[in-house]
C-alpha cells in the first residue's frame, strides 16, 4: 500500500502535466489570418482606376470602381472577423496545481485510483453499485488523453459484470457495449471535461451510474433477471416470451400453445384435447370435449345415413326406433 502511495506521489504530477497540456491544446485559439490577398487586390485595382482615368477610358474606370467596392467590403468583413477573434476571452482552464489537487482528491472519493503514464490514463473504481436491489458490481471509469492531442475520452467498464438476463452487453441499465448513456448528465459532463475539472468529471459519471432512469434504460431493472415462464420457470427476456391470452401469465415461446381453432395463445394447462382428433383447443372451442371440426364431421356422417329429406341430426338409437316403427305394422 505504501509503495502504491509513493508511486502516486511520483506519477500524479507527471500525469497532471500531460493532462494540462492536452487540455490546453484543445483550447488553443484558431489561427489568425491577415487578409494579404484582398489588400494586394485592392492596391492593384486602385492603380488600374488611376490609369483608366488618366487615359480617358471612362467605361473601364467604372468597371474597376465597382470591383474596388466589393473588394473593400470583403476587406471590412475580414477585419471585423479578425477583431472579434482577438477580442474573444480565452476560456479558463484548470491550472496544473488544480489538476494535481483534483487527482489527489479522487483518492478520498473512490475505492481505487490508477495513474498510468504509459497509456496516459487516469482511472477510478467505484464502490459496488446496487440499483433498486439489483446488484451491478463495481465499475471502472477510465479517462484517456494524450499530450498534443486535443481530445479526452472516457470508458466505463463493469469489473464484476452482472449483465441483464436478456443481453450480456448491457452491464448497467444505462450502459450498452461500454457506452454510457449520459442522459441529463451530458451537458454538465461536457462542461467539466472542457474546463478540465477532473474531479467533477469522475463524480458526474459516478452520479449517472448511481441514478436509475427507467425511461432511458436499455433494459429496465424490473426485467433485469428476466421474467420466469409460468410453465417451465425459465427466465425470459422481452423477445423470448409471450403471454397467455386467457390469464395474462408470462410464457416462453417453447411452452406457449395456440388453440387449433381460434389461434389464441395459451398456457398448456389452459388447453384441452379434442377427444376425437386429439388436437389442443381452448375450452371455448370445445363442445362436450369435441372440437367444431370433428363435430361437423360427425354430423355429416350421420346425415349420410339418413333418408333423403330428413334434415335434423338423428342419433343412431333413434334411427333404430324409426326402423322398428315403420316395420311390420
Ligand atoms: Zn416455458
Ligand atoms: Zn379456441
Ligand atoms: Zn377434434
Amino acid at each position: 500500500m505504501k509503495t502504491l502511495v509513493n508511486l502516486h506521489r511520483k506519477l500524479t504530477p507527471r500525469l497532471a502535466e500531460r493532462l494540462h497540456s492536452c487540455l490546453n491544446s484543445a483550447r488553443a485559439p484558431a489561427p489568425r489570418v491577415w487578409p494579404v490577398a484582398v489588400i494586394e487586390c485592392i492596391e492593384r485595382l486602385l492603380r488600374l482606376e488611376t490609369k483608366a482615368h488618366s487615359r480617358g477610358w471612362f467605361a473601364a474606370a467604372a468597371i474597376v470602381r465597382s470591383q474596388l467596392q466589393s473588394a473593400l467590403t470583403d476587406l471590412q468583413e475580414r477585419l471585423a472577423q479578425l477583431r472579434s477573434q482577438v477580442d474573444l476571452q480565452p476560456p479558463s482552464t484548470s491550472s496544473l496545481r488544480d489538476l494535481i489537487a483534483d487527482i489527489n482528491a479522487l483518492q478520498s472519493e473512490f475505492e481505487q485510483v490508477e495513474v498510468n503514464l504509459s497509456t496516459s490514463t487516469l482511472a477510478v473504481t467505484t464502490r459496488p453499485i446496487v440499483l433498486e436491489d439489483v446488484f451491478l458490481g463495481p465499475f471502472k471509469i477510465a479517462l484517456s488523453f494524450s499530450a498534443g492531442q486535443s481530445s479526452t475520452s472516457y470508458t466505463v467498464t463493469a469489473l464484476e459484470p452482472h449483465p441483464a438476463a436478456s443481453d450480456d452487453a448491457i452491464t448497467h441499465p444505462h450502459i450498452q457495449d461500454g457506452h454510457l448513456c449520459e442522459g441529463e448528465g451530458r451537458l454538465p459532463l461536457q462542461r467539466a471535461l472542457e474546463d478540465g475539472r477532473i474531479f467533477d468529471v469522475f463524480q458526474i459519471i459516478q452520479q449517472i451510474l448511481t441514478t436509475y432512469n427507467s425511461g432511458s434504460a436499455y433494459v429496465s431493472l424490473d426485467d433485469w433477471h428476466g421474467v420466469p415462464c409460468v410453465t417451465c420457470g425459465m427466465s425470459t427476456s422481452d423477445d423470448e416470451r409471450t403471454s397467455c391470452q386467457l390469464t395474462g401469465e408470462m410464457l416462453c415461446w417453447e411452452c406457449a400453445v395456440s388453440c387449433s381453432d381460434c389461434e389464441r395463445t395459451l398456457a398448456p394447462d389452459r388447453t384441452e384435447c379434442c377427444s376425437e382428433c386429439d388436437d389442443q383447443f381452448c375450452s371455448a372451442c370445445l363442445d362436450q370435449g369435441i372440437c367444431h371440426a370433428c363435430q361437423d364431421e360427425i354430423e355429416t356422417e350421420a346425415e349420410s345415413v339418413l333418408p333423403a329429406g330428413a334434415n335434423a341430426p338423428v342419433h343412431a338409437v333413434c334411427l333404430e326406433q324409426t326402423a322398428l316403427s315403420t316395420g311390420p305394422g
